[in-house]
Protein backbone atom coordinates (compact mmCIF):
# COMPACT_ATOMS: atom_id res chain seq x y z
CA UNK A 1 0.00 0.00 0.00
CA UNK A 2 1.06 3.80 -0.73
CA UNK A 3 3.12 5.10 2.22
CA UNK A 4 0.91 7.41 4.71
CA UNK A 5 0.88 10.81 3.90
CA UNK A 6 1.61 10.47 0.21
CA UNK A 7 -2.51 11.63 -0.20
CA UNK A 8 -2.58 13.54 2.94
CA UNK A 9 -4.57 16.67 2.37
CA UNK A 10 -5.79 15.98 -0.96
CA UNK A 11 -9.15 15.94 -2.48
CA UNK A 12 -10.67 13.13 -4.81
CA UNK A 13 -13.27 12.71 -6.72
CA UNK A 14 -14.13 8.95 -7.57
CA UNK A 15 -16.30 8.29 -10.22
CA UNK A 16 -17.43 4.13 -10.84
CA UNK A 17 -17.79 2.68 -7.84
CA UNK A 18 -20.75 0.04 -8.39
CA UNK A 19 -19.93 -2.47 -5.26
CA UNK A 20 -16.68 -3.22 -3.31
CA UNK A 21 -15.23 -5.60 -5.90
CA UNK A 22 -15.10 -2.32 -8.39
CA UNK A 23 -11.56 -1.55 -9.39
CA UNK A 24 -12.86 2.39 -8.28
CA UNK A 25 -13.37 1.14 -5.03
CA UNK A 26 -9.96 -0.61 -5.08
CA UNK A 27 -8.20 2.74 -6.24
CA UNK A 28 -10.08 4.41 -3.18
CA UNK A 29 -8.86 1.98 -1.13
CA UNK A 30 -5.49 2.64 -2.01
CA UNK A 31 -5.54 6.41 -1.86
CA UNK A 32 -7.24 6.10 2.02
CA UNK A 33 -4.31 3.94 2.77
CA UNK A 34 -2.05 7.08 1.44
CA UNK A 35 -4.02 9.27 4.13
CA UNK A 36 -6.64 10.97 1.63
CA UNK A 37 -9.97 12.14 3.37
CA UNK A 38 -11.20 14.21 1.11
CA UNK A 39 -13.47 12.31 -1.05
CA UNK A 40 -16.74 12.13 -3.30
CA UNK A 41 -18.41 9.42 -4.80
CA UNK A 42 -20.48 9.12 -7.20
CA UNK A 43 -23.07 7.03 -8.49
CA UNK A 44 -25.59 6.24 -11.35
CA UNK A 45 -29.25 5.56 -10.15
CA UNK A 46 -30.90 4.52 -7.31
CA UNK A 47 -30.03 0.76 -7.64
CA UNK A 48 -26.18 1.93 -7.59
CA UNK A 49 -27.21 4.63 -5.09
CA UNK A 50 -27.93 1.70 -2.59
CA UNK A 51 -24.99 -0.17 -2.55
CA UNK A 52 -22.69 3.01 -2.97
CA UNK A 53 -23.86 5.37 -0.26
CA UNK A 54 -23.27 2.90 2.79
CA UNK A 55 -19.82 1.98 1.08
CA UNK A 56 -18.52 5.59 0.96
CA UNK A 57 -20.43 6.20 4.14
CA UNK A 58 -17.62 3.91 5.61
CA UNK A 59 -15.04 6.06 4.87
CA UNK A 60 -16.65 9.15 5.80
CA UNK A 61 -17.04 10.28 2.18
CA UNK A 62 -17.44 14.42 2.08
CA UNK A 63 -20.02 14.13 -1.16
CA UNK A 64 -22.00 11.34 -2.53
CA UNK A 65 -23.32 12.45 -5.84
CA UNK A 66 -25.99 11.15 -8.49
CA UNK A 67 -23.81 11.36 -11.85
CA UNK A 68 -25.67 9.36 -15.04
CA UNK A 69 -22.45 10.19 -17.43
CA UNK A 70 -25.10 10.01 -20.17
CA UNK A 71 -27.14 13.18 -18.57
CA UNK A 72 -25.07 16.70 -19.28
CA UNK A 73 -27.42 18.14 -16.62
CA UNK A 74 -26.26 15.35 -13.82
CA UNK A 75 -22.72 15.96 -14.95
CA UNK A 76 -23.24 20.00 -14.53
CA UNK A 77 -25.02 19.05 -10.96
CA UNK A 78 -22.21 17.14 -9.31
CA UNK A 79 -19.44 19.54 -10.56
CA UNK A 80 -21.29 22.12 -9.02
CA UNK A 81 -21.71 20.31 -6.08
CA UNK A 82 -17.90 19.87 -5.75
CA UNK A 83 -17.14 22.94 -6.67
CA UNK A 84 -19.28 24.26 -3.84
CA UNK A 85 -17.26 21.94 -1.24
CA UNK A 86 -14.08 22.25 -2.57
CA UNK A 87 -12.16 24.89 -3.83
CA UNK A 88 -9.73 22.53 -6.35
CA UNK A 89 -9.43 19.03 -7.09
CA UNK A 90 -6.08 16.94 -6.66
CA UNK A 91 -7.98 13.33 -8.27
CA UNK A 92 -10.22 12.52 -10.70
CA UNK A 93 -10.43 8.47 -11.34
CA UNK A 94 -12.72 7.41 -14.03
CA UNK A 95 -13.65 3.98 -13.85
CA UNK A 96 -16.92 4.21 -16.33
CA UNK A 97 -17.85 1.60 -19.61
CA UNK A 98 -20.78 0.53 -20.51
CA UNK A 99 -21.90 -1.54 -24.02
CA UNK A 100 -25.35 -3.56 -24.04
CA UNK A 101 -24.86 -7.27 -23.26
CA UNK A 102 -25.99 -8.16 -26.87
CA UNK A 103 -22.98 -6.64 -27.75
CA UNK A 104 -19.96 -8.06 -25.90
CA UNK A 105 -20.59 -11.66 -27.69
CA UNK A 106 -20.89 -12.91 -31.01
CA UNK A 107 -19.32 -10.87 -34.06
CA UNK A 108 -19.03 -7.41 -34.21
CA UNK A 109 -19.82 -6.92 -37.17
CA UNK A 110 -23.42 -7.36 -36.14
CA UNK A 111 -23.11 -3.98 -33.81
CA UNK A 112 -26.02 -1.37 -34.14
CA UNK A 113 -25.75 2.02 -34.75
CA UNK A 114 -27.48 2.71 -31.24
CA UNK A 115 -25.17 -0.16 -29.54
CA UNK A 116 -21.93 1.46 -30.76
CA UNK A 117 -23.24 4.87 -29.67
CA UNK A 118 -24.36 3.65 -26.73
CA UNK A 119 -21.14 2.19 -25.90
CA UNK A 120 -18.83 5.08 -27.25
CA UNK A 121 -20.95 7.71 -25.05
CA UNK A 122 -20.87 6.46 -22.14
CA UNK A 123 -17.12 4.47 -22.11
CA UNK A 124 -15.12 6.97 -23.88
CA UNK A 125 -16.54 10.37 -24.38
CA UNK A 126 -17.55 10.53 -20.75
CA UNK A 127 -14.23 10.95 -20.03
CA UNK A 128 -13.70 14.04 -22.05
CA UNK A 129 -17.15 15.27 -20.41
CA UNK A 130 -15.65 15.07 -16.95
CA UNK A 131 -12.06 16.70 -17.77
CA UNK A 132 -13.58 19.25 -18.90
CA UNK A 133 -16.04 19.95 -15.90
CA UNK A 134 -13.30 19.31 -13.57
CA UNK A 135 -10.35 21.30 -15.83
CA UNK A 136 -10.31 24.18 -13.35
CA UNK A 137 -10.78 22.42 -10.07
CA UNK A 138 -7.61 20.20 -11.56
CA UNK A 139 -5.55 23.47 -12.53
CA UNK A 140 -6.04 24.78 -8.97
CA UNK A 141 -4.14 22.10 -7.37
CA UNK A 142 -2.24 20.25 -9.73
CA UNK A 143 -4.57 17.87 -10.15
CA UNK A 144 -4.47 14.25 -12.22
CA UNK A 145 -6.48 12.39 -13.74
CA UNK A 146 -6.90 8.63 -14.22
CA UNK A 147 -9.15 5.95 -16.43
CA UNK A 148 -9.45 2.75 -17.20
CA UNK A 149 -8.64 0.76 -20.05
CA UNK A 150 -8.17 -2.77 -21.44
CA UNK A 151 -6.27 -4.89 -23.67
CA UNK A 152 -9.24 -5.03 -26.25
CA UNK A 153 -8.47 -1.79 -27.19
CA UNK A 154 -5.15 -3.11 -28.81
CA UNK A 155 -6.07 -6.78 -30.09
CA UNK A 156 -9.23 -8.39 -31.15
CA UNK A 157 -9.93 -10.07 -27.83
CA UNK A 158 -13.27 -12.30 -28.87
CA UNK A 159 -16.47 -11.17 -27.54
CA UNK A 160 -15.20 -7.42 -26.06
CA UNK A 161 -16.19 -6.48 -29.32
CA UNK A 162 -17.70 -2.58 -29.38
CA UNK A 163 -15.97 -2.32 -25.92
CA UNK A 164 -12.30 -2.84 -27.45
CA UNK A 165 -13.74 -0.08 -29.92
CA UNK A 166 -14.70 2.19 -27.06
CA UNK A 167 -11.66 1.79 -25.32
CA UNK A 168 -9.77 2.55 -28.51
CA UNK A 169 -11.60 5.69 -28.46
CA UNK A 170 -10.80 6.35 -24.56
CA UNK A 171 -7.18 5.61 -24.81
CA UNK A 172 -6.63 8.13 -28.11
CA UNK A 173 -8.78 10.34 -25.65
CA UNK A 174 -6.29 10.23 -23.18
CA UNK A 175 -3.52 11.72 -25.10
CA UNK A 176 -5.20 14.34 -26.75
CA UNK A 177 -6.83 15.64 -23.14
CA UNK A 178 -3.28 15.09 -21.51
CA UNK A 179 -1.99 17.52 -24.55
CA UNK A 180 -5.16 19.93 -24.16
CA UNK A 181 -4.69 20.07 -20.16
CA UNK A 182 -0.76 19.84 -19.65
CA UNK A 183 0.18 23.55 -19.91
CA UNK A 184 -1.90 24.11 -17.27
CA UNK A 185 -0.79 21.04 -14.78
CA UNK A 186 -2.85 18.63 -15.51
CA UNK A 187 -1.75 15.49 -16.13
CA UNK A 188 -3.84 11.98 -17.98
CA UNK A 189 -3.15 8.78 -18.28
CA UNK A 190 -5.34 5.37 -18.26
CA UNK A 191 -3.99 2.01 -16.72
CA UNK A 192 -4.68 -1.03 -18.76
CA UNK A 193 -5.87 -3.42 -16.29
CA UNK A 194 -6.16 -7.30 -16.88
CA UNK A 195 -9.31 -9.16 -16.19
CA UNK A 196 -10.93 -8.95 -12.98
CA UNK A 197 -13.92 -10.48 -11.52
CA UNK A 198 -16.23 -7.30 -11.19
CA UNK A 199 -19.86 -6.84 -12.16
CA UNK A 200 -18.97 -4.53 -15.60
CA UNK A 201 -16.48 -7.61 -16.37
CA UNK A 202 -19.40 -10.38 -15.65
CA UNK A 203 -21.17 -8.64 -18.53
CA UNK A 204 -18.39 -9.98 -21.67
CA UNK A 205 -19.23 -13.57 -22.45
CA UNK A 206 -16.69 -15.59 -21.91
CA UNK A 207 -14.88 -13.73 -19.16
CA UNK A 208 -13.70 -17.05 -17.58
CA UNK A 209 -11.50 -17.95 -20.69
CA UNK A 210 -9.98 -14.57 -20.38
CA UNK A 211 -9.00 -14.85 -16.70
CA UNK A 212 -7.58 -18.45 -17.52
CA UNK A 213 -5.62 -17.27 -20.29
CA UNK A 214 -4.14 -14.81 -18.40
CA UNK A 215 -3.01 -17.57 -15.78
CA UNK A 216 -1.64 -19.63 -18.77
CA UNK A 217 -0.06 -16.69 -20.42
CA UNK A 218 0.90 -14.10 -18.69
CA UNK A 219 4.87 -13.67 -17.90
CA UNK A 220 3.96 -13.79 -13.94
CA UNK A 221 1.21 -16.78 -14.73
CA UNK A 222 -1.59 -15.51 -12.75
CA UNK A 223 -4.30 -12.27 -12.68
CA UNK A 224 -3.72 -9.29 -11.30
CA UNK A 225 -6.64 -7.64 -8.37
CA UNK A 226 -8.41 -4.83 -7.69
CA UNK A 227 -5.55 -3.99 -5.04
CA UNK A 228 -2.47 -3.74 -7.32
CA UNK A 229 -4.50 -1.82 -9.72
CA UNK A 230 -5.41 0.70 -6.82
CA UNK A 231 -1.52 0.66 -6.15
CA UNK A 232 -0.51 1.61 -9.50
CA UNK A 233 -2.80 4.08 -9.88
CA UNK A 234 -1.42 5.71 -6.91
CA UNK A 235 1.85 6.09 -8.57
CA UNK A 236 -0.22 7.77 -11.40
CA UNK A 237 -1.74 10.07 -9.15
CA UNK A 238 0.53 10.82 -6.77
CA UNK A 239 4.06 13.29 -6.84
CA UNK A 240 5.26 10.09 -8.44
CA UNK A 241 3.97 10.21 -11.05
CA UNK A 242 4.93 13.74 -11.51
CA UNK A 243 6.12 13.37 -15.07
CA UNK A 244 4.18 11.10 -16.42
CA UNK A 245 1.20 12.07 -18.79
CA UNK A 246 -0.76 10.45 -21.73
CA UNK A 247 0.57 7.18 -20.38
CA UNK A 248 -1.35 3.85 -20.77
CA UNK A 249 0.35 1.72 -18.38
CA UNK A 250 -0.50 -1.88 -18.32
CA UNK A 251 -1.46 -3.46 -14.78
CA UNK A 252 -1.77 -7.06 -16.48
CA UNK A 253 0.74 -9.44 -14.45
CA UNK A 254 2.77 -8.92 -18.32
CA UNK A 255 0.01 -10.42 -20.84
CA UNK A 256 0.15 -7.96 -23.08
CA UNK A 257 4.09 -8.59 -24.25
CA UNK A 258 3.53 -11.90 -25.26
CA UNK A 259 3.38 -12.67 -28.88
CA UNK A 260 2.80 -16.19 -28.70
P1 LIG B 1 -17.87 -2.05 -12.18
O1 LIG B 1 -19.11 -2.63 -12.72
O2 LIG B 1 -17.60 -2.20 -10.75
O3 LIG B 1 -17.72 -0.53 -12.59
C1 LIG B 1 -18.29 0.02 -13.76
C2 LIG B 1 -18.92 1.33 -13.36
O4 LIG B 1 -19.44 2.02 -14.50
C3 LIG B 1 -20.11 1.13 -12.39
O5 LIG B 1 -19.86 1.83 -11.20
C4 LIG B 1 -21.28 1.74 -13.14
O6 LIG B 1 -22.19 2.39 -12.27
C5 LIG B 1 -20.56 2.73 -14.02
N1 LIG B 1 -21.42 3.20 -15.12
C6 LIG B 1 -21.97 2.48 -16.13
N2 LIG B 1 -22.77 3.28 -16.87
C7 LIG B 1 -22.70 4.53 -16.32
C8 LIG B 1 -23.29 5.78 -16.62
N3 LIG B 1 -24.13 5.94 -17.66
N4 LIG B 1 -23.00 6.84 -15.82
C9 LIG B 1 -22.14 6.72 -14.79
N5 LIG B 1 -21.56 5.55 -14.44
C10 LIG B 1 -21.84 4.47 -15.20
O7 LIG B 1 -16.68 -2.77 -13.04
P2 LIG B 1 -15.12 -2.47 -13.13
O8 LIG B 1 -14.54 -3.69 -13.73
O9 LIG B 1 -14.62 -1.95 -11.85
O10 LIG B 1 -15.07 -1.35 -14.26
C11 LIG B 1 -14.44 -0.11 -14.08
C12 LIG B 1 -13.63 0.27 -15.32
O11 LIG B 1 -12.54 -0.63 -15.44
C13 LIG B 1 -14.39 0.18 -16.62
O12 LIG B 1 -13.99 1.24 -17.46
C14 LIG B 1 -13.91 -1.13 -17.20
O13 LIG B 1 -14.04 -1.20 -18.61
C15 LIG B 1 -12.47 -1.07 -16.77
N6 LIG B 1 -11.74 -2.34 -16.81
C16 LIG B 1 -12.23 -3.42 -16.19
C17 LIG B 1 -11.54 -4.62 -16.25
C18 LIG B 1 -12.06 -5.86 -15.58
O14 LIG B 1 -11.67 -6.97 -15.98
N7 LIG B 1 -12.88 -5.75 -14.57
C19 LIG B 1 -10.32 -4.69 -16.96
C20 LIG B 1 -9.85 -3.54 -17.58
C21 LIG B 1 -10.56 -2.37 -17.51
Amino acid sequence: MPPKGLFEGKRAAIFGVANDRSIAWGIAQALIAGGCTDLAFTFAGEVFERRVRPLAESVNAALVLPCDVSDDSQVSEAFDRIREAWDGLDILVHSIAFARREDLEGRFVDTSRDGFLQAMDVSAYSLVLLARHAESLLAARNGSIVTLSYFGSEKVVPNYNVMGVAKAALEASVRYLASDLGPRGIRVNAISAGPIKTLAAAGVKGLRGMLGAVEERSPLRRGVSQDEVGRAASFLLSEYGAGVTGEILHVDAGYNIMGM
